[in-house]
């Protein structure tokens, strides 16, 4: 695909904001409704250029439809970007005019959290539109996504463990987390919980710290290198994309990959290194989709045990993926392609039948 060439990309919609009097810009885009409203969150990021930004909201959003499909949500895939320093930019007006736009789509696409936007910056925006989840608990809303999204993870992992080793559980083996933050943490102590040994690595301080405070049996690593050179069962990812690249799978000693972090493969090309070498890698959208389960689940109106149960079938999805690329001979990453593809057209051809 290229943007350049715009029905190459296989989105719906895009559509460009502009309000001058707050210096919003901003891009919608909308890959696809096929399953139901779009649904993703808003980025807020200094993008170098306006191409930088559309390039990775039409990432984003075809990403998101992927994600929201295979979590076997009613809703489709979008993302949005606001591009602009949050530090300088972020204001009630804007926040105020980027959630009119929201509006004018009429349901088409529903918004969220991202890197850069908050809990309380939804609460804003929903002043001017009903299309608008991650909201604060005293607004209804499903609060702090990481909760739900590191219960997914936990269930991925499991799938993954069984696969490998024949048991549902992480019991007795090592796994490293790479980056203690609010997913992180959680999944530390559900991998606590199930009795697995872990080892960690964070380059905040104060994570390392609350981890010395709270779990001392936590082996703490230099760093994520140091974390992929150790001899560990499990490689858990949860800080930055891009953690598998051409010089991490060849010194991995784990011999699963399951995290929180978007797009873990550095480039197209990385999950056939994993599978060349053994390594069976749980992909990140599939295992990552609690965070998205709990938002969605607000627009029902929240129910965390509800939201909890959807979150666990992850363990499912992720192991009839894994046999799926068995049976098919492929990498997990393209069973779960294939599986979301085959989704969106199935249920999607029904919802044009009138
Ligand atoms: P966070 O910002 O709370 O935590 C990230 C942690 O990683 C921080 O503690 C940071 O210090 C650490 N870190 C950054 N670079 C590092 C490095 N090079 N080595 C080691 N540690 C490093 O973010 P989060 O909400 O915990 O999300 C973690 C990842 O999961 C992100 O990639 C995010 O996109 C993804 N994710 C999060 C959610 C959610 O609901 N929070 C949902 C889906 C996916």
């Amino acid at each position: 695909t290229s943007i350049d060439d715009p029905s190459s990309t296989g989105h719906e919609q895009v559509v460009f904001c502009q309000d001058t009097q707050t210096g919003l810009r901003a891009i919608i885009g909308i890959y696809s409704t096929a399953l139901g409203p779009a649904l993703g969150g808003t980025r807020f990021y200094p993008y170098a250029s306006e191409e930088a930004a559309l390039a990775d909201v039409l990432d984003l959003s075809r990403g998101m439809a992927y994600k929201n499909a295979l979590a076997g949500l009613d809703l489709g895939g979008g993302k949005a970007v606001i591009w602009g320093d949050p530090d300088q930019l972020k204001s009630e007006p804007l926040l105020r005019a980027y959630g009119r736009f929201v509006e004018s789509l009429n349901g088409r696409y529903y918004t969220a959290c991202d890197v850069g936007t908050y809990v309380a910056d939804m609460d804003v925006i929903a002043r001017e539109t009903r299309y608008v989840t991650g909201r604060s608990v005293e607004h209804g809303g499903a609060g702090d996504s990481s909760v739900l999204t590191a219960w997914g993870v936990f269930q991925g992992m499991r799938a993954a463990a069984e696969h490998v080793w024949g048991a549902p559980t992480l019991n007795g083996r090592r796994v490293g987390v790479a980056g203690l933050g609010k997913v992180g943490k959680h999944l530390t102590r559900h991998l606590l919980d199930d009795h697995a040994e872990v080892v960690a690595t964070d380059v905040d301080p104060r994570a390392r710290e609350w981890v010395r405070a709270n779990h001392p049996q936590v082996e703490l690593v230099d760093d994520a290198a140091a974390l992929v050179a150790a001899d560990i069962d499990v490689y858990a990812p949860c800080a930055l994309g891009g953690a598998l690249d051409d010089d991490t799978v060849p010194a991995l000693r784990a011999k699963v990959v399951a995290g929180a972090a978007n797009n873990q493969l550095a480039h197209p090309g990385i999950e056939k290194l994993l599978a060349d070498r053994g390594i069976l890698y749980a992909p990140d959208y599939v295992v990552n989709a609690g965070g998205v389960i709990q938002v969605a689940d607000e627009i029902e109106g929240f129910n965390f045990e509800r939201a909890k149960l959807r979150a666990t079938r992850i363990y499912d999805t992720t192991r009839q993926i894994l046999r799926l690329a068995d049976d098919e001979g492929v990498p997990p990453a393209v069973a779960a392609d294939r599986l979301a593809e085959r989704r969106m057209a199935e249920v999607g051809r029904l919802r044009t039948i009138h």
